[in-house]
């Protein structure tokens, strides 16, 4: 399986412009997040159990050790010797700006690491944050703000109690690519109440935005969250591997052949996912997703700009 033969992928990307492989390494710097203490929401996102997202990152180690720990596992499998660091867990811009710049300060002091990725909300984005990025930026360093959106639908984002509207995801990805900063939008296919047609008017709604890399995200089922308990009481039903594989072919399809796939798919640890039990199987459902492409002899971009029609109509793949 060649991935990147048909997806413009991050690994690849970064391959290419860093001339060497990088790797990026995620960190849990200790974070809260304004969804969950109050400040904007209590509870947090219906599918949100943090641990599922970053599993690897230990928030009891510092970054230092965190760095060092992570170095070692990736020495084992590829041979990357840079490293971007990726502050994953929960809201990685909540904070005021001096406490941030201590701890991004704190990852880029490491001498193989040449950038920096921030996972954050859209509306927990000053525009001090922004010129401390743009900062980073400008001295050379690969830096992303990594946006969750997760759906363009006003109507979804309260459904599953994101607690922010399309409206303040664009204010700030705007801002950001205004400075420069390129912006990697986070999407979640299969929400409750969204159809594809859904995922492809999103899809759409970010691209019109201004956008550099996309992630994509089945949505899954893990334990601890308002969803699972949904999900119990028969109130949401997730999608099937074939059906997310097919879903994720049709996005990449349609979206422009520059921007960068981060990720095309999500999985969670078996000890922590409910549900759909294929979630638990990175690889397989990468392959997937190729075979599918391969299949129609398509690959990103092919049918950029055109809308949306269900692909599985018109192909036998
Ligand atoms: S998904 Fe992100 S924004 Fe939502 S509760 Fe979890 S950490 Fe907060």
């Amino acid at each position: 399986m060649i991935l990147s033969a048909r997806i413009n992928t991050y690994g690849q990307d970064l391959l290419r412009r860093h001339g060497e492989r990088v790797h990026k390494i995620a960190l849990d710097a200790g974070f809260t997040c304004p969804n969950r203490d109050g400040t904007k929401g209590r509870g947090g996102c219906s599918f949100c159990n943090n641990i599922s997202f970053s599993p690897d990152a230990d928030t009891r180690l510092g970054l230092a050790a965190q760095i060092a720990k992570a170095r070692r596992a990736i020495a084992r499998r590829t041979r990357a010797r840079k490293f971007i660091a990726y502050f994953q867990a929960y809201t990685n811009t909540y904070a005021k700006v001096e406490a941030l710049e201590a701890l991004y300060l704190e990852a880029l002091k490491e001498p193989d690491m040449v950038g920096l990725a921030v996972g954050t909300r859209p509306d927990c984005v000053s525009s001090e944050v922004l010129d401390l990025l743009d900062r980073y930026r400008d001295q050379g360093l690969e830096v992303w703000l990594e946006l969750g959106l997760q759906s363009s639908f006003d109507k979804t984002l309260e459904r599953v109690n994101r607690g922010h509207t399309f409206a303040e995801y664009r204010t700030t990805a705007l801002a950001a690519r205004q400075r420069g900063i390129a912006v990697c939008t986070h999407l979640i296919v299969g929400l409750p109440g969204e159809t594809e047609e859904h995922c492809h008017a999103t899809l759409d709604a970010v691209l019109e935005t201004g956008v550099d890399g996309l992630k994509l995200h089945p949505l899954h089922i893990v334990k601890h969250t308002l969803l699972a308990h949904q999900w119990r009481k028969g109130e949401y039903a997730p999608l099937s591997r074939e059906g997310y594989i097919a879903m994720a072919a049709n996005l990449i399809e349609r979206t422009p052949e520059n921007i960068v796939y981060h990720r095309v798919t999500a999985t969670a640890s078996r000890d922590v996912l409910l549900a759909p039990a294929w979630c638990a199987e990175k690889w397989s459902l990468l392959n997937g997703i190729e075979i599918k492409l391969r299949k129609r002899g398509a690959r990103q971009g092919t049918r950029a700009g055109t809308p949306f029609v269900n692909e599985e109509l018109n192909h036998v793949a």
